[in-house]
């Protein structure tokens, strides 16, 4: 079978432009630990925010009591109720809920929506069945609140809003402390809760994770959109004015803003024109789940402009921005048909095109280019992660096991993405390093790790 990519040049140049052999990589990862170690240094400086979360007592596993997290990141919130019966046996039971949020609650104002969350609130708490703990006279139930969204954070329990994004347009909210915001519509609604402790996403991973595993070092999320959040030894954090500098603390790096060498192409410099953020978080869009679709869809349409990959003309629907997305990226890969009739079949449903066996090829082939692409930069970046943390602490040098917990659907169901990944590790690391660097699928643990957090850093 010959290589269809070589009867089209565009497909050549672009699988070109974005190759990432080992030394491409390795200074990639190098040029992440640059950025890291600059953000750490003095606030603002560097590509990556290393923004300080507060979360210095990690989960032992011996926590006790009924705790709550409640996650805000998207369409929906989800509260959930903990019961956490200590290093036996940890987890004896939790509950949780999801609600989805009406839209004019996005873009209405702050008592609106925190007064309908304290409602559903209420509501959760009001249906609980009476469990093995009971709340002490004069104490509050503790929440840990996961929201992910670009927070300044300036303490465990507190943090102002620096922009609204995913849709989201609550008014009076920017430069005010969320948590605030929320305890007082609770204290509105006659809710005996507060918030002991306010994370992002990742941290509330590496958390949940770190609470079965005590070799939990990184969280990363692999979805829509993608962070890592690491253990940080306090004495390396010049940025860190603080006396009493000893001891660990988690460092949420925003690692998507990370910019400098990447194998962009043209395809990429256009799609981050048009984005919302433009110059900005280009890491983040060769990597995360929201824009492999869209870089495949740009390619695919200049393919079409000039050759006849579909024929003569070009579907309508492919100069629709993202109509391609991750997830049919994945399951065209998955094809093992003959005669790629899957990949025929998303092809004519989503562009409505009818294609040929060459054709279906070649789409395959810019799948795959993005999405190897794509996995191995993220390798690069938890590489970088695992040296700046390897540089500190010595723990691979002295063959102590590492656990990298991973959540996010992209992560979960890209197997292609996966392998690509986990190639850049074993590459980078080298074999011996690598095999003491466990990536850890775990789904979900973000608002046990929330609850977990309030658990430590409760005020009673
Ligand atoms: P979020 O990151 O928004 O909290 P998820 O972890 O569920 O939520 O990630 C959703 C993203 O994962 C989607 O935007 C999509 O890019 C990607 N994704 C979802 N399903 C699949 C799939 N089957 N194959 C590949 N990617 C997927």
């Amino acid at each position: 079978q010959p290589n269809s990519a070589s009867l089209c040049p565009i497909l050549t140049k672009f699988q070109n432009d974005c190759a990432t052999p080992t030394p491409y990589l390795r200074k990639v990862a190098d040029a992440i630990v640059d950025e890291m170690q600059a953000g750490l240094a003095v606030e603002g400086e560097g590509e990556l925010d290393m923004i300080l979360t507060y979360v210095d007592a990690l989960p032992s596993g011996n926590e006790e009591g009924l705790f709550y997290a409640l996650d805000l990141g998207g369409t929906n919130f989800r509260v959930r109720s903990v019961q956490l019966g200590g290093k036996e046996e940890r987890v004896i039971a939790t509950e949780s809920e999801q609600i989805s949020i009406p839209k004019e609650l996005m873009i209405g104002t702050s008592e609106e929506l925190f007064g309908f969350i304290a409602t559903k609130l209420a509501s959760f708490v009001a249906k609980e069945k009476p469990g093995r703990f009971q709340l002490e006279q004069g104490r509050k139930r503790e929440i840990g609140f996961t929201f992910s969204f670009p927070v300044k954070q300036t303490s465990i329990d507190s943090g102002t809003l620096m922009k609204w994004t995913k849709g989201f347009h609550v008014s009076g909210m920017e430069g005010k402390n969320v948590v605030a915001c929320l305890n007082e519509a609770m204290e509105v609604h006659g809710l005996n809760m507060r918030v002991s402790a306010l994370v992002n996403d990742g941290v509330g991973t590496l958390a949940g994770a770190r609470y079965w595993d005590e070799d939990v070092m990184v969280g990363v999320i692999l979805g829509t959109g993608t962070n890592a959040c690491y253990v940080e030894q306090k004495h390396k954090i010049p940025k860190l004015q603080s006396k009493s500098s000893s001891g660990t603390t988690v460092i949420n790096t925003e690692w998507g803003g990370y910019s400098k060498i990447l194998p962009r192409t043209v395809f990429d410099q256009e799609m981050d024109e048009k984005s919302l953020n433009p110059g900005e978080h280009l890491y983040e869009k060769m990597i995360s789940g929201m824009y492999l679709g869209e870089i495949v869809r740009r390619v695919l349409l200049q393919m079409c402009k000039t050759s006849d990959l579909f024929g003569q003309f070009a579907p309508a629907k492919l100069s629709k921005p993202f109509v391609l997305r991750t997830e049919h990226l994945c399951k065209m890969q998955e094809d093992n048909t003959d005669d790629l009739q899957n990949v025929g079949s998303v092809l004519y449903e989503f562009l409505e095109v009818e294609t040929n066996l060459n054709a279906r090829r070649r789409v395959v082939e810019v799948c795959d280019t993005v999405v190897k692409r794509g996995g191995r930069l993220a390798g690069a970046g938890i590489v970088a992660v695992l040296e700046k943390i390897e540089k500190d602490t010595k723990r691979m040098s002295s063959g102590k096991r590492t656990v990298v917990a991973m959540d996010g659907a992209l992560y979960e169901k890209y197997p292609q993405y996966r392998s690509y990944m986990q190639d850049a590790l074993v590459e980078l690391l080298g074999h011996k390093f690598a095999s003491d660097v466990v990536i850890k699928h775990t789904k979900d643990v973000s608002g046990i790790g929330a609850a977990v957090l309030a658990a430590t850093n409760s005020i009673y």
